[in-house]
């Protein structure tokens, strides 16, 4: 199965500028606010292609606002976010100003960023090959017959070519979540971003959805992954970023940041955790 799509590319449209990129994905002094309580306080980082970034920190650091800011889920109030040569969710023109694109740039957009948060949110009314269907004969406009041979490869993927008639009911927690993951693959995204994903699970499903993830990081996927996983976070990923409070304390190859904190806040995360 090709996880990448070669054909299209997130820089087609006219509205590309090139200056700002220079990584897959630049996250340049994003700042967002709820209400008076500034929850990103001005983030930069970079992903190059293929990467697997890491991103750790307690609760409420902002973690996963910036997981949403990076498909545009959530609105951020400045700074700027590239994903392959474009502005992600607003165009600036010369002088900075910004309008948020039209709906339809929007979703384009986020058809190539695929997304998996800790609930599985699979629909539970049709099967497992149907909820991985869906979405490339609706968005994509694939043909049923594609879209079920691309399912049934994406199901052998994750392990549960023998699921597709079940109903997400009748799996369980882990095997919901490769679903899920299945599902999101089947979209062809260039990215994808993991909140999470297997803290709602019981312990001994964790190892079934990491492995998954770790064969997809092995595939070339570029990958930023919200996760209390450290022990994954040091196998898998090139970069570790440890946010506390809206900022990023520490950043860096696996083994600086998990392994020689420099800062009190991240030592004792570390110890909280491990
Ligand atoms: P993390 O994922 O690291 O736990 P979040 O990004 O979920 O952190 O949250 C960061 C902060 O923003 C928290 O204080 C949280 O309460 C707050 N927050 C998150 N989403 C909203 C929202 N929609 N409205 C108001 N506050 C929010
Ligand atoms: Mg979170």
């Amino acid at each position: 199965v090709a996880l990448r799509r070669e054909d299209k590319s997130l820089s087609d449209s006219a509205l590309t500028r090139s200056e700002g990129a220079r990584h897959f994905i630049d996250v340049n002094d994003v700042e967002k606010w709820f209400g008076q309580l500034q929850v990103l306080k001005g983030i930069n980082f970079e992903v190059t292609q293929g990467q697997v970034v890491a991103l750790i920190g307690p609760s409420g650091s902002g973690k996963s606002t910036m997981l949403r800011c990076l498909n545009f889920t959530e609105q951020y109030d400045s700074g700027e976010i590239w994903i392959d040569g474009e502005t992600v969710g607003y165009r600036f023109d010369g002088q900075g100003r910004r309008t948020v694109r039209p709906e339809s740039e929007i979703a384009r957009f986020r058809s190539h960023v695929g997304i998996v948060y800790q609930s599985y949110n699979l629909f539970p009314h049709i099967s497992v090959l149907k909820n991985i269907m869906l979405a490339p004969v609706k968005v994509l406009g694939h043909s049923k017959t594609k879209a079920r041979e691309t399912a049934m490869d994406l199901l052998a993927k994750v392990g549960l070519s023998e699921k597709a008639d079940a109903f997400p009911i009748n799996l369980s927690g882990g095997q919901q979540q490769r679903v899920a993951i299945a599902r999101a693959l089947a979209m062809e995204p260039k990215i994808m971003l993991f909140d999470e994903v297997t803290s709602a699970l019981d312990p001994e499903l964790v190892g079934e959805v990491l492995n998954v993830m770790r064969q997809l990081a092995a595939d070339g996927m570029t990958m930023v992954v919200v996760t209390h996983e450290i022990q994954f976070a040091r196998e898998v990923a090139d970069k570790v970023i440890f946010m506390d409070h809206g900022v990023i304390v520490e950043s860096g190859v696996p083994s600086e940041v998990l392994d020689n904190p420099k800062t009190e806040r991240l030592q004792s995360f570390l110890q909280r955790h491990f």
